[in-house]
């Protein structure tokens, strides 16, 4: 037994060293992990990546947990984030305002850069001069942001190229399936209560796809304050609609929204968008929690 155990400790030793040696030799590249190493905005893009590229991709998502994309500011840290990564997704259309020149500047030169948004319509308002960003809302859209991912990773790592695939397609037939059954929840709900008033205007694609109708949104622009326009227009619209429930959303304070929804005898629920926290902590988890809350905010059966 001694004899095996030193025998093992040897080779033990041996291994250390080569590795040792394997760090000091010259020319060596700097210590990497070896996976692919891809960086994102949203922790729920990095989601999608995660669920693509498993354990051969490190993803780093920029915006934290809880925080909004529009008035997120980068830190020096998410510049060394940039500057080392192979492959990085955004959004695009203005969602990530501070983060896009950053990509600019700080990502190597041959970092592959994807624009999820781009290519697919685009709902117009008065706020965003491109179009809303907020197309992941919509499940078959974010089912075309999967495919990016999935395109992309078997470029930049051609031998997990089939890995990818796979992956991807059990994702996907996932992600498929819960688009049907939020848009079968939705359709319980009467006709006339399919309205949606939110704190932010990130749900047009989400209330394109299943059937809603945005009546009211509390913050036209994040990054600044709602107006006393806008919370007139508000008033207004949750009296005009008979609006029984309004939404909040997590990474905003609901103070604002709460003061309203008193003045109009509305209920006070929440609905995710662009955050995800520990209560939902992927994509999925998100919109199946919204599904919830809408049918049983706006008198659908469960
Ligand atoms: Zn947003």
């Amino acid at each position: 037994m001694r004899y095996l155990g030193t025998l093992s400790r040897a080779a033990s030793l041996v291994a250390l060293l080569a590795t040792l040696a394997a760090c000091v030799a010259p020319g060596a590249p700097a210590a990497r992990s070896g996976k692919v190493q891809a960086v994102t905005t949203l922790p729920l893009f990095a989601d999608f990546i995660r669920n693509v590229g498993g354990d051969r991709v490190d993803v780093t998502a920029i915006v934290p947990a809880g925080a909004g994309p529009e008035d997120y500011q980068p830190t020096p840290q998410d510049a060394i984030a940039i500057s080392r990564a192979d492959v990085i997704f955004y959004n695009g259309l203005g969602l990530e305002p501070a983060v896009e020149p950053m990509l600019k500047n700080q990502a190597r030169k041959d970092a592959v850069q994807v624009t999820f948004a781009t290519g697919m319509p685009v709902i117009k308002d008065d706020d965003s001069p491109g179009g809303n960003p907020h197309m992941w809302m919509d499940m078959r859209r974010a089912m075309v942001y999967v495919g990016r991912v999935r395109d992309t990773l078997a470029q930049v790592d051609p031998s997990g190229a089939d890995i990818y695939k796979a992956n991807a397609a059990a994702y996907l037939d996932k992600l498929d399936a819960l688009d049907g059954q939020i848009e079968a929840q939705i359709k319980t709900i009467p006709e006339a209560g399919r309205k949606l008033v939110t704190y932010h205007d990130a749900f047009p694609y989400f209330a394109q796809r299943y059937g809603l109708q945005v009546v009211g949104v509390v913050l036209r622009n994040p990054g600044s304050e709602p107006s006393a326009a806008d919370m007139a227009d508000l008033a207004r619209a949750l009296k005009a609609n008979s609006v029984q429930t309004v939404y909040v959303e997590p990474q905003f304070d609901p103070r604002l929204m709460t003061l309203m929804a008193r003045d109009a005898g509305a209920q006070v629920r929440p609905l995710y968008s662009d955050a995800l926290d520990e209560k939902a902590p992927t994509y999925m988890d998100m919109m199946r929690f919204n599904a919830r809350q809408l049918v049983e905010g706006l008198g659908g059966q469960r």
